[in-house]
């Protein structure tokens, strides 16, 4: 029995599968991808217990996909971990962004380490939770040192708790599930954009810009160099 389950969580349930894009005669064709790309993304993976890996595995499809056609390939380290489903950032009414954040910082792995910690749950926070009142909706989130600190007490929390950590990278598989498909398939795209160290981008459109795109969104030349890529 212990041997089954140790055999279960070794099987690649497909992470890094080619996706068939969902009717998208109305979208621009996807670039090409790079026959040499520039560069190598290290990545291990959790999945919270009782959780679907076959849904973790569309997501992260589609985040690999995304990214290796902009020349980044995500490198998925063998095997993959259950991990326990972090508590929802429930909070109490009034609760300070530290408080509502804490639940996160166990499962932030400590000393940092050269990969991205890609970490399934079932939700970051319910819609009643004071949680909402800072990110809306909590499809996803990113605590990495390589996100500048800032000035709102968001970007501050999460930079404390990224301090010496591991780069994570949570994605809410109940939230994202609660998406159409067209439009969840880049939400971890945009989470591992954050993990990279991208901010936000004004601009609907852009990978890192607001709302859900139906379309595959871009990066500005400015992103593209800040991430060293042509
Ligand atoms: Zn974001």
């Amino acid at each position: 029995m212990i041997w089954a389950l140790l055999l279960s969580c070794r099987s690649d349930p497909g992470w890094l599968i080619e996706p068939e894009a969902p009717g998208d005669e109305a979208c621009p064709p996807a670039p090409p991808i790079p026959v040499a790309p520039p560069r190598q993304l290290p990545i291990q993976i959790r999945v919270g217990r009782g959780l679907d890996p076959d849904r973790a595995a569309w997501h992260t499809r589609w985040g690999a996909a995304w990214w290796r056609r902009r020349g980044v390939v995500w490198q998925i380290a063998p095997g993959w971990r259950r991990t326990p489903d972090t508590p929802p950032l429930a909070g109490s009414p009034g609760a300070d962004i530290d408080a509502l954040l804490a639940p996160l910082a166990h499962a932030v792995q400590r000393p940092a380490e050269p990969w991205i910690e890609l970490v399934f749950v079932s939700e970051l926070a319910t819609p009643t939770s004071p949680a909402s009142h800072w990110f809306s909706p909590l499809t996803g989130l990113a605590v990495s040192p390589a996100l500048p600190h800032g000035d709102d007490p968001v970007a501050q929390a999460l930079g404390a708790l990224a301090d010496g950590a591991t780069p994570t990278v949570f994605l809410a598989l109940g939230a994202a599930d609660r998406l159409p498909d067209e439009r969840a398939r880049f939400v971890l795209a945009h989470e591992v954009g954050h993990a990279l160290g991208l901010v936000h981008h004004r601009e609907a459109g852009n990978l890192m810009g607001p709302g859900f795109p139906r379309c595959a969104p871009e990066l500005t030349p400015a992103q593209l160099s800040a991430l060293q890529l042509p």
